[in-house]
């Protein structure tokens, strides 16, 4: 009885604790975004409500009723949905050269990853570098990472495989000093200089990762699917030091959902182990990247080419003819830079009149173009889509010729939550808002939550559109009405203002 008579007591006192939740002393705020059905990124159901923006921070959600509140602008979201700003965890650019990054805010994009795939920015003093960035008129949020590749270049080892005790300290140092300004380490180990690293090397590398409690985000060695598992094995065994990640998950060449599956359980099976792995894709079926990727090690940097071709030519082209055509052959390679742009591997050859691999040796070699290649299958990337532990990345720029850079997250909403029905709105919102700002532990975004930064879009989902093509990548992705970066609104029914507000954001 007096249990029951204790717990009645809290009960009384809680309600009285939520009854006596009054109105914040706020007496103004730059923006309040009325009436709109909130999407807080938790995955949790929308609900409608008011949020009130001071500076670069949501400082309420709710509604204020005070006649005394000043109000500088109210976005009045009626029959529409208000969430956090989308995060890409891999995307590419050079925020230098195209600072607004309109293809991203366009989708509804306010932070990307850069220095992705091994390849940071080549400068020793990263601090500086950012700064300079953060100079820029940025359209969106820019969240750094180290390249290991990058690392390589700058302490002097390139493409050398076995390296000394005073070069792997050489990389151990410059990475200490770079990862205070960034979130973690890239490797790109499908191109070259990452290839050539050998597992201790990134062992140490991975123990540096951690003891700064960052990341490892991963271009796997090799995305076969005959070669994933290792791939996958290879990472796990750099995440007993510090936090993982695949980036773009796919598989070349695997089919169904069946095999998604696999893939799904071997990373489960590695999480059970207490690796911390997490993964990303994008929603698109063809990659796109340096036609280096069909040849072979030997001969993926120009000086490596040049002798190739010269002592090994036959085998040379061997190795391409079957690459390719187990990457469903030159039809379905679709080259992306002048003069052979929008043209199939196969089309581009018959033009020069000579096999498809001999134009490849004699007229581009591994740096001569990039191109799409259509190698994935729809029903297994959409399994691997659907997974709690799988975010979502667009692996685009503003200027790559793939339309991921342009239409990958209103894509997602377009075909599956609208059309496809494979992901609710709340739980698409989530994996492109909280769960990357878990990944990458970025604390103060991702989240409609009071406290939070203004990075918000809002938005009828039934509008998004994703108008890039293969053809035509660079066409804007429509339907995000309003975009705000760090409280400020910088784009507005399609039209980008010309003060932006994206900063360089430093690990905390
Ligand atoms: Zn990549």
């Amino acid at each position: 009885m007096k249990n029951r008579i204790f717990q009645l007591v809290i009960l009384l006192l809680v309600i009285q604790l939520i009854g006596c939740k009054t109105e914040p002393k706020i007496t103004s705020v730059d923006i309040a975004i009325i009436n709109g059905n909130i999407i807080d990124g938790t995955g949790a159901k929308d609900y409608k409500s008011n949020i009130y923006i001071k500076g670069d921070s949501i400082v309420y959600i709710g509604k204020i009723e005070s006649p005394d509140l000043k109000i500088g602008k109210i976005i009045d979201a009626k029959g529409k949905f208000v969430s956090p700003g989308f995060i890409d965890l891999h995307a590419h650019g050079n925020p230098l050269r195209t600072p607004d990054f309109e293809n991203f805010l366009a989708m509804g994009v306010t932070s990307i990853v850069l220095g992705q795939d091994g390849s940071s920015p080549k400068v020793q003093d990263l601090k500086t570098y950012l700064n300079s960035v953060n100079q820029q008129n940025l359209g969106v949020n820019i969240i750094e990472f180290v390249g290991h590749g990058t690392l390589r270049n700058l302490a002097g080892i390139g493409i050398k495989s076995k390296i000394s005790a005073t070069e792997l300290e050489s990389l151990k140092s410059i990475l200490q000093e770079q990862l205070k300004f960034s979130f973690g380490l890239s490797t790109g180990l499908e191109y070259a200089p990452g290839l050539y690293a050998e597992e201790s090397e990134l062992i140490e590398l991975a123990k540096i990762v951690g003891e700064q409690d960052k990341i490892i985000m991963s271009h796997m060695r090799n995305e076969d699917d005959d070669e994933l598992k290792k791939s996958i094995d290879e990472l796990a065994k750099q995440g007993k030091y510090t936090r993982v990640h695949i980036a773009h998950l796919k598989s070349v060449f695997g089919k169904g959902a069946q095999r998604a599956n696999q893939i799904l359980d071997n990373i489960k099976q590695i999480r059970k182990s207490g690796v911390q792995l997490t993964a990303d894709v994008y929603p698109y079926m063809a990659s796109y990247t340096g036609i280096s990727i069909v040849f072979p090690d030997w001969s993926k940097t120009t000086k490596q080419f040049t002798v190739a071709k010269r002592n090994r030519k036959t085998e040379l082209e061997t190795f391409i003819r079957n690459k390719v055509n187990l990457r469903n052959g030159p039809e379905a390679t679709l080259l992306a830079s002048a003069p052979y742009t929008g043209k199939t591997l196969a089309e581009a050859a018959a033009s020069k009149n000579k096999p498809f691999e001999k134009f490849l040796v004699e007229d581009v070699g591994p740096q001569g173009t990039s191109a799409a290649y259509f190698v994935m299958n729809k029903e297994l990337q959409e399994t691997l889509l659907q997974d709690d532990l799988v975010g979502i990345c667009s692996d685009g720029s503003k200027t790559g010729f793939h339309p991921r850079g342009h239409g990958t997250f209103a894509k997602i909403i377009e075909n599956y939550v609208i059309k496809g029905s494979l992901l609710s709105l709340e739980k698409a919102v989530q994996k492109m808002t909280s769960y990357p700002a878990e990944i990458l532990q970025l604390k103060d975004r991702g989240l409609l939550k009071i406290g939070k930064k203004a990075d918000i879009i809002i938005f009828n989902p039934i509008n998004v559109k994703a108008t890039a093509t293969y053809v035509n990548p660079h066409q804007l992705a429509t339907g995000f009405d309003m975009v705000l970066v760090n409280g400020k609104l910088v784009r507005e029914n399609e039209q980008l203002k010309t003060s932006l507000s994206g900063k360089v954001l430093l690990p905390e």
